[in-house]
């Protein structure tokens, strides 16, 4: 039986993870993938205090070395169900059941899809949802880039170091991402922008898409769009279906939780971009962590005493 189970290894769990084993908790942490969570599909990060710029998979490595050193444990697993059985709770992964008396939910969340015609036919034939992945593979190519929040912005000039052109798609005349961002988009030579637009289907041949027919939603007209490649950022969705049945999501899915991280249900806390909440960064997310991997250890210490 583990103290503390952290369920994902992003920031907001390895820093959950971190606080907990240095109060001396047993901790396990389990990831169903690499550590780092969405670190690992991020270019750059610029905005987390103490880097004037690193890359995404280096703060992830940061993060996870030195929770060896604190003793908690890490292990593969995808976490499917929840169960609350009172003083101490079960976590049931495709292969194993563990038992923790606290548990610590950060699995974040996945993109979204666009669900149009053509998106699976042509998903890694040039549809993509991660430029830092795939980026590479278009070189001197045309791109479109889907959304207008942060991540639709800050990947279109990710990609522009390889593409020869990024048209950013975006269903309004206005971004939604922050406007330091903004302004680097508007500066870049390599970026244009179709305002008002949404994607109708992707089209291809046998082998890769070529083109998508875009709909302008204010004069309803429809074009096809030439483009050797496509990357989606419309927005994120919770991984919580392991959690569903326990009530702790609201309806859309997301962990309602209060300041103190801690959810409807006695020692089960959520942390990170999981939870509902205004601004999903990289340091709310540890300072979620921070937060639930402290109070993990009062509540055990206060279950001591009863
Ligand atoms: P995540 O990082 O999503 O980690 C969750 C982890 O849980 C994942 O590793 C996942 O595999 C695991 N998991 C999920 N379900 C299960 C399960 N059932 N069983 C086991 N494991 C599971 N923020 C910034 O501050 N600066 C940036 O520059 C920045 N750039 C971004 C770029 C992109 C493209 C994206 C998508 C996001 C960016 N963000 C940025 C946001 C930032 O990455 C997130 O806010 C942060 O990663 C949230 O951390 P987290 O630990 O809550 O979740
Ligand atoms: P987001 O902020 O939810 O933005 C999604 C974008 O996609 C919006 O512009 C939205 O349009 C559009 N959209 C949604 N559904 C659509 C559909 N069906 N068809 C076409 N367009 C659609 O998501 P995100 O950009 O992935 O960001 C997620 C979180 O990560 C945010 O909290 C963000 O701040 C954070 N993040 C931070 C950084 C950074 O700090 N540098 C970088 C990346 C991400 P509308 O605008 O019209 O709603």
């Amino acid at each position: 039986m583990f103290d503390v189970i952290v369920i994902g290894a992003g920031p907001a769990g390895m820093t959950a993870a971190l606080y907990a084993s240095r109060s001396n908790l047993s901790v396990l942490l389990l990831e169903r993938g690499a550590p780092g969570g969405q670190l690992n599909n991020t270019a750059e990060v610029e905005n987390y205090p103490g880097f004037d710029r690193i890359m995404g998979p280096d703060l992830a490595d940061k993060m996870f070395r030195p929770l060896e050193k604190f003793g908690a444990k890490h292990a593969y697993g995808i976490v499917n169900e929840l169960k609350d059985l009172g003083d101490y709770k079960e976590i049931v992964t495709d292969s194993e059941v563990y038992q923790g008396k606290t548990v610590i939910i950060a699995t974040g969340c996945e993109h979204r899809h666009l669900g149009v015609k053509g998106e699976t036919e042509f998903a890694g034939r040039g549809v993509s949802y991660c430029a830092v992945c795939d980026g590479a593979f278009f070189r001197s190519k045309k791109l479109l880039v889907i959304g207008g929040g942060d991540s639709a912005v800050e990947e279109a000039l990710f990609l522009t170091q390889f593409a020869s052109e990024v048209v950013v798609v975006h269903r309004r005349d206005e971004l939604r991402a922050q406007k330091v961002i903004q302004e680097r988009a508007f500066a870049n030579p390599k970026i244009s922008f179709m305002w008002d637009s949404f994607v109708e289907e992707i089209i291809g041949n046998q082998m890769m898409m070529t083109g998508a027919k875009i709909r302008n939603v204010k004069t309803d007209e429809c074009h096809e769009e030439t483009a050797d490649g496509m990357f989606i950022y419309v927005g994120l969705d919770p991984l919580t279906e392991a959690f569903k049945n326990t009530g702790i999501t609201n309806e859309d899915g997301w962990i309602l939780t209060d300041e103190l991280m801690r959810t409807n249900i006695p020692g089960v806390y959520a942390v990170g971009d999981v939870r509902e909440k205004h601004l999903r960064q990289i340091t709310t997310a540890v300072g979620d962590g921070s937060i639930a991997g402290q109070q993990v250890f009062n509540y055990l210490e206060e279950q001591k005493d009863k």
